[in-house]
């Protein structure tokens, strides 16, 4: 098999102040190829270190793609590294300069004399157009192999690469992927659903990733079996699926309710607008999405005659939010949210309890949840998923 390594670029990257996510953004881009990946780099801003690495991994890898560093200013040595990596000399292109110049130009300004260094390249490699930007890509080819060298910010790079990858030529495996979404279920429980489902013969690879949205089980490999084995796993995970690849949970419900002509209602208070903000994430929200409401005190909740009988964080507390929301804006269901996001204790119930509230045309239900999370915003966001995932399930049985 084949290798590509993959190399971000830049001091921020180590540091954390810039996330690497394009890295693992153009691996994941490489699954349906024939190449490996096994490891994937993120490199400070000094000229021998990247050289040396560039140098390595060019040396034993198909594909090599580099990310970052490609900018103006004198920490972004790319160009360099790849050229001292490759032994080969940097040249002016005159056309890609005027080129910069002219669209320094339409904007008004001079180009400054730090951006000269984006029009050099070394002769082996061809210019990767950038639509978005000053800074140029790189494709070198040599004897078989492919070195590819692009910008850092994903808006910059993500067509450049789009456009470039199927150029590449490189040799293609059958691959499919299918992704269950779940919710309710932890990653060990589905470990211990799925059995010996998981590791069936290495050519279909299963993982499992906890996200706020619950647990997703990833199947790749080649497409029949991949579909075999979702046909096995599919009746497994029962109730706790609720959609598949790109779906979302704010989507899928507000599907549900304009299929069914209905309205939605929020009530928050643990979740503080986590839930609200969700719903109106989704383009077009309004016509299903009445609105929410947000009494964050006991005061504010008691002006709106929530008063706590058995507590705040209580199922019968969550459903008397709901049944008020349901009323207050006229809605056809109303979703409410209460409990723990932490980092205290609250009446007595731990950190990560929820009670989650349902008005229907049919009544009110409440659901309790024990939710994992280390930090209050990934408590909150799980707990407004959570209420989502209740909402479409009860949709679905009817409600
Ligand atoms: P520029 O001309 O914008 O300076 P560049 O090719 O020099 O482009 P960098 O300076 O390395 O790129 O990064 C510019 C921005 O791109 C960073 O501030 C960051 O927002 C984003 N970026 C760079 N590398 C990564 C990465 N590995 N993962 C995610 N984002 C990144
Ligand atoms: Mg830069």
């Amino acid at each position: 098999m084949f290798l590509a390594e993959i190399i971000g670029v830049g001091d921020e990257l180590l540091y954390g102040e810039t996330t690497d996510t394009n890295t693992a953004e153009i691996a994941q881009s490489l699954r349906p190829y024939a190449l490996q990946v096994r490891r994937t780099l993120r490199v400070a801003d000094d000229l021998d270190t990247l050289a040396q690495e560039v140098r390595e991994a060019w040396a034993k890898a198909r594909l090599v793609v580099l990310s970052g560093g490609l900018g103006p200013t004198p920490d972004d040595i790319t160009r360099e590294a790849i050229a001292a990596a490759l032994g080969e000399e940097l040249v002016l292109d005159p056309l890609v300069l005027g080129a910069l110049e002219k669209l320094f130009e339409a904007r008004g300004w001079r180009m400054p004399e730090a951006n000269r260094k984006q029009a050099y390249k070394i002769p082996s490699a061809s210019w990767i157009e950038n639509p978005r930007g000053t800074a140029p890509g790189w494709w070198v080819r040599q004897e078989g192999k492919d070195l590819v060298a692009l910008p850092g910010p994903p808006a910059e790079w993500r067509p450049m690469w789009a456009s470039l990858l199927p150029r590449l030529g490189l040799p293609q495996k059958p691959y499919k992927q299918v992704t269950f979404k779940t919710f309710g279920l932890g990653e060990s429980r589905i470990v211990e659903l799925l059995g010996d489902l998981f590791q069936r013969g290495g050519a279909v690879e299963v993982g499992t990733y906890a996200k706020v949205d619950g647990v997703a089980v990833v199947l790749r490999g080649e497409p029949a079996q991949v579909d075999r084995l979702a046909e096995c796993i599919r009746p497994l995970l029962g109730q706790a699926l609720w959609g598949q690849e790109g779906e979302t949970l704010p989507q899928l419900v507000l599907q549900a309710l304009q299929a069914r002509r209905a309205t939605l209602a929020t009530l928050e208070s643990a979740t503080g607008g986590a839930l609200a903000a969700l719903l109106t994430g989704v383009p077009g929200a309004s016509e299903c999405y009445l609105g929410g409401l947000l009494p964050y005190s006991p005061e504010a909740k008691a002006r709106l005659g929530l008063t706590p009988g058995q507590g705040m964080v209580s199922a019968a507390f969550a459903e008397a939010m709901a049944a008020l929301a349901r009323e207050a804006l006229g809605a056809t269901y109303a979703l409410a949210t209460t409990g723990v996001a932490g980092p205290e204790a609250l009446e007595g119930q731990p950190v990560g309890t929820f009670y989650l509230g349902l008005a229907t045309p049919k009544g009110t239900r409440a659901q309790h949840h024990r939710l994992p999370g280390a930090s209050r915003e990934v408590l909150r966001q799980r707990a407004a998923h959570a209420a989502l995932a209740f909402l479409l399930r009860a949709l679905e049985e009817g409600l």
